[in-house]
Formats: structure tokens, C-alpha cells, sequence
């Protein structure tokens, strides 16, 4: 192999190899007897969310495919975290990067991808990112990523200490050490298709359901099996819930899916906030609307264990949305009895 592709996996190697891993901490729900909710916290990764495995995983997969090659410019459609993430690998690895989004994003998301390196190209709007970063990567002669498509073939699923071989270790030695539930949302699908999978193969005793916003089409898809499923409007939530169905996206691994309105998303996140004393993003308020609604049916049901989610990034990249009332009153509505009913049954 090129000297070049050696040295660059050297050096994304070596990136994960001082990293510790990011924390499982439990959740202090006294109400939940005998159940005990825990989050992953991959906000705590050098770029802030989950997509720093998912980059590093897709930059290791072009580059062992013989994709990437020196000065070679990466191109991926992405107006949130995966472009971030993949403009720290590419300047690791020095080669040029260009972010293909819509021009609507918010000013704070196109520093973040300047601050690591990473150039950008927009385009009107979020359906043409796709076909642009085609064309763009052939006119260039670059590589386009395309995290929807590769995701869920990027990552090792059966360990290499992915999130699921991950999760599993760092519960060990809890009360109830194999988890009853996984709940995870769904964007490119990448994640939910490594945790279902490492599930199945270590022969676990424990669910995967996949939380999905409004303005989503994978409930429908995975309850009806139709993948041609389209819709014209975009999520809310940022990172989870798609208009099409992704490649990534993998309903065969999936026990169960719930739909979660985008007010308890919110509900979820500012009552996590008061609970913990910080601040995680929108997606997390879906994910942990998830576990807790899990953590009630068991409750009926008599039943205890353990239920695992994630803290998919931070709160700090939403202060002008999510973390702000008029943002939230016009774009979502009113979260007040989703918040009633956090605080009547859990706190
Ligand atoms: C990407 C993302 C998700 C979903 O993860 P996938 O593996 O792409 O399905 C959830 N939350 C946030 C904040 C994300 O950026």
C-alpha cells in the first residue's frame, strides 16, 4: 500500500488511541424502582457528538478501500455534525475538505466546519445536497463520503470497541448488567444498525427501539416495509428523523420503533438539563423520551433491569434554537404538558 494511506491511518489510529472512552453515567430516577436508566455520553468526543466514530469510521473505510488518496479533496453533504467531525480527520490527515450545504444554516454550524479547515459550497436547498456533492466530487476529481449510504458499513459491528461492544463492557458491573432496552433515534440509521447488530450477534437478551421525530419517514417505513416512502417537509430535531429512507437505515435489526412528538423531544432535553445540571441537544430529549417511556411499560409490566441510551451531543451548539423559548414557541409549539408529565412521573 502507498506510504501516504499508511501514514493517514496511522495517524486516524492513533487519534482514537488517546481517547478514553466517553461515560455511562445512570441517571438519579428514584421514582423508577428497580429500573435504572443510563446515557452515553458522546458529546464528551473531541468534535462534540456521536459523528466523531462515524467520521473517523468513514474517513478508515475510503482510505483502506483505496478511496482516498493524497491532496484528494472529500466532499460530503452534511449541514450538521458529520461535516464538523469529518473537517478534524481531513486536516489530521491534510487532505481538503468541502462541506455541501444548504445555504439556509445557521452562521454558528459553517464556523465550526471553518474552524477545523473544512471549506464550504452551498446549495438552495437540503434535497439538491446530494446530487451537488456528486457533481461537485466528479468535477474536482475528489471522493464524496456520503454518510447516508456508508454508515452502517463503515463501522465494525461485530466490536473494535464500537458503541455497542462499548456500552456492553462499561455495564458490567451494574445491578443489571445486560441491558432489557437500547433506544436510540435514527439520522443516517448508522448507529441503531451497529447496536441491533452487536445485539443479534453476541445472542443478548436485550431490545433495540428506535426513536423517530415528526417529519420522519422511517416509523412509517419500518411499519409498513415500503422504502420509496418521501416527505416534503424536514425534521426539527436535529441529526434524527430523514424525508427519505437512507440506505443506512436498517428495519431488520430493529424490535420496536416509537414515534416521539417534537415537543416532548424538547420537554425532554430542558427537564434532562434540571436533572443533571447540563445541557445536552434536542436529540437526546427524543432518546431519553424513549427510555423512559420503555422504563414505564416495564414498570406495568413488574418488571426491573436497565435501559441504555445516548447523549448524542451537547446543548451549547443550540442555544439560538432549542435552548431559546421564541424559537421554541414558533417552531414546536407548546412543550407544557409533555413537561407536566416528566415532572408528575419521574421526578
Ligand atoms: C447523527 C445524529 C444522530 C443519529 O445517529 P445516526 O447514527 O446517524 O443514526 C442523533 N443525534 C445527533 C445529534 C446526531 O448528529
Amino acid at each position: 500500500m502507498n506510504n501516504w494511506v499508511v501514514d493517514a491511518i496511522g495517524k486516524i489510529n492513533a487519534d482514537a488511541h488517546r481517547s478514553a472512552d466517553t461515560h455511562l453515567f445512570k441517571l438519579p430516577l428514584p421514582r423508577l424502582e428497580g429500573i435504572d436508566i443510563y446515557l452515553k455520553d458522546e458529546s464528551t468526543h473531541p468534535t462534540g457528538s456521536l459523528k466523531h466514530r462515524l467520521a473517523r469510521s468513514l474517513f478508515l473505510y475510503a482510505l483502506c478501500n483505496g478511496e482516498i488518496k493524497e491532496d484528494m479533496t472529500v466532499v460530503e453533504a452534511s449541514s450538521g455534525s458529520t461535516a464538523v467531525s469529518e473537517a478534524y480527520f481531513a486536516r489530521m490527515i491534510g487532505v481538503p475538505f468541502i462541506a455541501v450545504l444548504p445555504k439556509s444554516t445557521a452562521r454558528s454550524k459553517i464556523s465550526q466546519i471553518e474552524f477545523y479547515g473544512g471549506q464550504t459550497h452551498f446549495v438552495e436547498s437540503a434535497p439538491q445536497m446530494h446530487g451537488a456533492s456528486v457533481e461537485l466530487a466528479a468535477s474536482i476529481g475528489g471522493y464524496f463520503m456520503d454518510q447516508f449510504t456508508f454508515a452502517e458499513r463503515a463501522t465494525d459491528w461485530r466490536g473494535n470497541n464500537n458503541i455497542a461492544e462499548s456500552i456492553f463492557t462499561q455495564m458490567e458491573r451494574e445491578p443489571h448488567p445486560v441491558p432489557s432496552v437500547l433506544v436510540m433515534s435514527a439520522g443516517t440509521g448508522g448507529t441503531s444498525a451497529t447496536l441491533g447488530r452487536y445485539i443479534r450477534y453476541r445472542g443478548y437478551d436485550t431490545r433495540l427501539t428506535v426513536v423517530d421525530p415528526e417529519n420522519s419517514v422511517f416509523y412509517d417505513s419500518y411499519m409498513t416495509g415500503d422504502r420509496s416512502l418521501v416527505s416534503d417537509k424536514s425534521s426539527r430535531i436535529e441529526g434524527i428523523g430523514r424525508p427519505k429512507v437512507e440506505h443506512s437505515f436498517q428495519p431488520g435489526v430493529i424490535d420496536k420503533m416509537l414515534q416521539v412528538p417534537d415537543a416532548a423531544s424538547i420537554a425532554t432535553m430542558l427537564w434532562l438539563e434540571k436533572l443533571i445540571g447540563r445541557k445536552a441537544g434536542p436529540s437526546t430529549g427524543t432518546n431519553l423520551w424513549g427510555a423512559l417511556k420503555s422504563a414505564q411499560e416495564m414498570a406495568k409490566l413488574g418488571q426491573s433491569g436497565s435501559i441504555v441510551t445516548l447523549l448524542c451531543d451537547g446543548g451549547e451548539r443550540y442555544l439560538d434554537t432549542c435552548y431559546d423559548p421564541t424559537w421554541v414557541s414558533t417552531c414546536v409549539g407548546d412543550y407544557e404538558q409533555y413537561a407536566v408529565e416528566l415532572d408528575g412521573d419521574f421526578s
